[in-house]
């Protein structure tokens, strides 16, 4: 109730105009849903609700630019002024400006480092947040928001969420201790490497993991079922933590503008090269660009599944079953996060073109680049930021003169029984981790089946809304 005063209280200050204002305000931003059948929602109900009731994804109204001053002279802002002045047009006048400014500084609490690998190519580090990918900096967000929302509602919410990896410990570690939100995490056993399983199952509280016999397409499956059943969302408040999610999706846009500031060429645009899967991280900075961040080109840089980089060759989108690769986290058939992209584009496949370049690289391929880069630069890659290295080292070369940065999209400890055997070195491992690996797992094993799933959340009254 007292939210509700400070919200209506709060108006618009002066120095944030200077930076984002424009010709015209962006007051409350809506968003639609890309299917076009359910009716336009407030940022507060698209995170509530992460997808429309329609199943399309939601987008905003409106593309905000930002403001010129900021882009020409982006040394003279803090980090955390330059994540404010980008997230606020996005929420509007949906949660009061020191509670926005309190989300994002927690948000971006961490290095964010740009390092020289060549002479042409950069590596923007994305791995230095709690659970080493990064994923933590969408997950942090958006816990954060539904945590203030939640205690807005006086409810409970509850965030179901299926991992085949790195979202899982991402999601647990922003939401671990939030108020009001309670996650369940559904992954396959043994499917998920030790580290990536301990990130999931040794925090307890408010995260629940339920480890499931079956592969993770059963637990997107078993998700699935839950969002469907009416009967359990009549009694819970769920939610999904995805990148579909547009709390989770926005703040992605920050690593761009971030990577802008400590870019060293002054009289070039970089070109940015982004590890894809399900295209939720490119697209932001797609979106990035749109509002005025100056971008040279994107490069999707993909594995095996080449969805995409068959697109852009003949305009024909034929999605496949996904192939199993050691990017694993890029192993996806069908990018939900593309609807995004081709809206960005108008869906103009050809203004797509113009502005997005696309690859598949091979495991091999990926391999011979990680073991090449640790001995000729001491650099060492993981597998995914490998395969957007390689991908920016082919645009490059057929583009001279450019210069470029990949996203190096998580640490390497996170993929040691890949990394250590290319290169024959022990990676030493970061103090985060090592703390939690002697940890106890705790985790609810269940079979792929719907009945025990909802069981689960119907038990006890720990996720009633
Ligand atoms: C999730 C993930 C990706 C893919 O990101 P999308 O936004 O799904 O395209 C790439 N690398 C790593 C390490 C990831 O965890």
């Amino acid at each position: 109730m007292c939210g509700l005063q400070i919200e209506k209280s709060f108006s618009f200050g002066l120095d944030r105009t200077a930076f984002m204002g424009g010709p015209h305000k962006i007051i409350g931003m809506k968003y639609y849903s890309l299917n076009h059948k359910s009716e336009p929602v407030s940022f507060r109900e698209a995170t509530i609700l992460g997808q429309a009731p329609d199943k399309g994804l939601y987008f905003p109204e409106q593309i905000p630019r930002v403001n010129q001053n900021l882009i020409s002279n982006i040394h003279d802002f803090s980090n955390e002024e330059i994540a404010f002045s980008v997230m606020q047009p996005y929420l509007g006048d949906e949660m009061p400006e020191e509670m926005l400014r309190k989300i994002v500084n927690e948000t971006i609490d961490f290095p964010i480092p740009l390092i020289p690998v060549t002479g042409n190519i950069f590596s923007l580090e994305l791995f230095h947040g709690p659970t080493l990918a990064f994923k933590d900096v969408g997950a942090r967000f958006m816990s954060r928001c539904l945590g203030y929302f939640a205690v807005k509602n006086a409810g409970k919410i509850t965030v179901l969420v299926a991992t085949s990896g790195d979202t899982g410990g991402a999601v647990a570690n922003g939401f671990y201790g939030v108020d009001g939100v309670e996650v369940v995490i559904l992954y396959p056993a043994g499917k998920v490497s030790s580290v990536q399983e301990k990130q999931l199952t040794t925090l307890g509280k408010n995260i629940h993991a339920l480890e499931v016999s079956g592969t993770f397409d059963d637990c997107q499956h078993l998700v699935k079922q839950a969002f469907a059943d009416k009967d359990l969302t009549q009694t819970l408040s769920l939610t999904s933590a995805n990148s579909i999610n547009v709390a989770r999706w926005l703040p992605q846009q920050l690593y761009y503008f971030l990577a802008y500031k400590r870019w060293p060429v002054a009289d070039q645009a970089p070109v940015f090269s982004v590890p894809s899967g399900n295209f939720g991280n490119i697209c932001a900075g797609m979106l990035a660009s749109i509002s005025g961040l100056p971008v040279k080109h994107f490069i999707a840089a993909c594995n095996a599944n080449d969805v995409v980089p068959n697109y852009l060759v003949d305009g024909q989108f034929i999605a496949k079953t996904a192939v199993q690769t050691i990017s694993n986290a890029m192993d996806v058939a069908n990018p939900s996060n593309f609807v995004r992209v081709m809206q960005l584009f108008d869906q103009n496949f050809f203004k797509l073109k113009e502005k997005l370049t696309a690859y598949s690289v091979s495991d091999g391929e990926t391999r011979e680049a990680i073991k090449k880069v640790k001995i000729e630069r001491g650099y060492l890659l993981d597998p995914h930021g490998a395969v957007g290295y390689i991908s920016l080292d082919r645009y490059l070369e057929s583009n001279p003169g450019l210069k470029g940065i990949f996203l190096e999209t998580a640490h390497p400890v996170k993929f040691l029984d890949v990394v250590e055997p290319i290169t024959g070195e022990k990676i030493q491992v970061p103090s985060t981790v090592a703390s939690i690996l002697p940890k106890q797992k705790n985790s609810h094993l269940m079979n792929a089946d719907y009945g025990e799933l909802k069981e689960f959340l119907t038990q006890s009254d720990v996720f009633k809304n």
